[in-house]
């Protein structure tokens, strides 16, 4: 099917486009590109930001940058963009991806099939001709045979509802909604509130400039050294003349990403040993090696770390031993020390962040012993009654994690039935991929598939891939719905909870189990098994004829 035909075809059956994409992220880019350019489909994209980039497009708060390696952080669609871009660090800041996200989508003419600064309020299947219609909050309505969520797992903010948030007479700011403009710390008290991944990023920044800074900590995370540096030379050019050997050697891993761009880096953690059989020395050299190297060295320096409840236990004690020797005030260094199992909160990594506690601007507060009472006009006031008088709140509080995206709209599926009201006692779809009920809707990176565990960018794109050849199938065979059984989705939901449960993932309270928002009902929201097992696990799937799947011509149209 070429281009034309395929909007002909679309046309015919009274459609606007066979498909409608929500989100231009990665995700989404890579879904139209391979339905657009590959198998002819007419596809509109909306996307609520002014420009591609999804997460990178709204975490634009100072300091964020990415913790998997950029040589290893992009698509693999253009091998021309694969030679003409050049990444500059390591690990590449907030800025220089959204850089190359405009790059590639002006390589590839994306833009002309997205409509930018829309943002979809509601999706509604109709029983009588198995289509869908997507609506903006601008009140225009698109009609299509298939729709894609690719609205991104991590890309919904969690503001946590402080009494008296309100009344703030200050700047507020959320991490994950960053404004365009610049927003400066320079001789202002400023409170954060969030010691995540983005906290700990936006800390280093605002330490530099703030007369104050009180950082709120409610549990301390897990911080390893990015040991971030300017791309060696020489790597690059090697990394770009071996591209589809490296990705596919990175694809075997279970995170789809390895702690070393080149196979020729040195190799300096044994990574197939568990940290209980090598001896107290031994073990001291291996992690000494990885905290030194950087990056994810240290996940990867026994196989164990994330499956036994003792070897997290001693990853746990040689991190506190090394923020001991980091940070000079002990009262401090004590409550930076994280006292859950290593792993049970993503593990983050950082460039300076310890050290910021030694500067005299910097001030750490725990809200787990004196909890956020209330935010008053002046600042922010705990149970003790102590308040912190500050001129910026800083709220770097998280995401309503793999199911925000999709529950803040009205998704209605067969009955007229409401995607959050299904999923109020916990989300469930099969494979990650689908959900009973909603059929013909795909969703890439959705809850209980292993997207935010892997390298994000090529779980995005495998999904992509299979969904698109997926819709292939289902136009090649005149099925005009698709729509997972509700035994294989709670065999599916079920086993990936039996998986969770093997590991040290669910040791703890964390966004993969929406702890992190009240009143999210707990339920494990990722697949861990590893990106090579998930993607085989898709492949036979559709290998079996779209096994688990109920298939539907009844009411196909021409
Ligand atoms: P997060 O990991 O969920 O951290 C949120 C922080 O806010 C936590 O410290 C949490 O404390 C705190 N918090 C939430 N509600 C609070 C309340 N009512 N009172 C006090 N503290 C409160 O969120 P994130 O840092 O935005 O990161 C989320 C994920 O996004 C990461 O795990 C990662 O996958 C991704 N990310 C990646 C990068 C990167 O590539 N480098 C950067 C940023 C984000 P508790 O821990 O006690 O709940």
């Amino acid at each position: 099917m070429d281009r034309a035909s395929g909007k002909a075809k679309a046309e015919s059956q009274g459609l606007d486009f066979d498909v409608v994409v929500v989100g231009a992220g990665f995700a989404g880019l890579a879904t139209l590109h391979r339905l657009r350019d590959q198998m002819g489909y007419s596809v509109r994209v909306i996307e609520a930001g002014s420009a591609a980039g999804g997460t990178w497009y709204w975490n634009r708060y100072p300091g964020a940058r990415c913790d998997v390696e950029s040589l290893q952080y992009s698509m693999s669609i253009s091998p021309e963009v694969d030679q003409e871009w050049n990444w500059t660090e390591r690990f590449a800041a907030q800025p220089e991806i959204l850089e190359y996200t405009q790059f590639l989508v002006d390589k590839m003419d994306f833009a002309k099939d997205i409509e930018f600064n829309t943002r979809v309020a509601s999706a509604a299947f109709d029983e009588s001709d198995n289509s869908w219609t997507v609506t903006t909050q601008g009140g225009d309505s698109l009609r299509c045979r298939w729709l894609v969520m690719a609205a991104g797992p991590l890309s919904t903010p969690n503001l946590p509802d402080f009494p008296g948030l309100d009344s703030f007479e200050g700047e507020v700011y959320h991490t994950g909604a960053w404004p365009k403009e610049e927003v400066s710390f320079k001789g202002k008290r400023v409170a954060q509130i969030g010691t995540g991944s983005s906290g700990v990023q936006i800390a280093q920044e605002i330490a530099k400039h703030a007369t104050k800074h009180y950082v709120l900590q409610r549990t301390a995370h897990h911080i390893i050294p990015a040991a971030n540096r300017p791309i060696n030379p020489g790597e690059q050019e090697e990394v770009k003349k071996r591209y589809r050997e490296l990705r596919d050697m990175w694809q075997a891993t279970p995170g789809a990403t390895s702690y070393q761009s080149l196979p020729s880096n040195p190799s300096i953690v044994p990574g197939d040993k568990s940290v209980l059989e090598v001896s107290p020395e031994e073990r001291r050299e291996i992690f000494d090696n990885a905290w030194n190297y950087g990056g994810y060295a240290f996940h990867r320096s026994f196989n164990d770390l994330l499956k036994s409840t003792e070897a997290s236990t001693l990853a746990n004690e040689y991190i506190a031993e090394r923020i001991l020797e980091i940070v000079s005030d002990p009262a401090a260094a004590e409550k930076l020390v994280p006292k859950q199992f290593y792993g049970t909160k993503r593990v983050i990594l950082d460039t300076n962040y310890y050290s910021i506690f030694n500067q005299e601007n910097v001030e750490l507060i725990d809200v787990r012993e004196d909890p956020i009472e209330r935010i008053t006009p002046a600042g922010i006031q705990t149970a003790s009654g102590k308040l912190y008088e500050v001129d910026m709140i800083v709220c770097a509080t998280g995401f309503d994690a793999m199911t925000g995206s999709l529950t803040r709209m009205d998704i209605h599926g067969r009955g007229g039935a409401v995607l959050r009201d299904v999923w109020k006692g916990g989300p469930e779809s099969y494979l990650g991929i689908m959900v009973t009920g909603f059929p013909g809707m795909f969703i890439v990176g959705g809850p209980q598939s292993c997207s935010a565990l892997a390298n994000v960018i090529v779980a995005n794109e495998q999904q992509a891939e299979w969904i698109c050849d997926c819709i292939g199938y289902l136009d090649k065979n005149g099925y005009t719905s698709i729509e997972p059984t509700s035994k294989a989705q709670s065999d599916w939901v079920e086993h990936v909870n039996e998986l969770a449960d093997g590991t040290i993932y669910t040791k703890g309270p964390s966004w993969y189990s929406g702890a992190n928002i009240e009143g999210k009902p707990r339920t494990f929201l990722l697949y861990v098994a590893g990106y090579p097992t998930y993607t085989k696990t898709c492949n036979d799937v559709a290998e079996k004829g779209y096994e688990g799947f109920e298939l539907d011509r009844a009411k196909a149209v021409n």
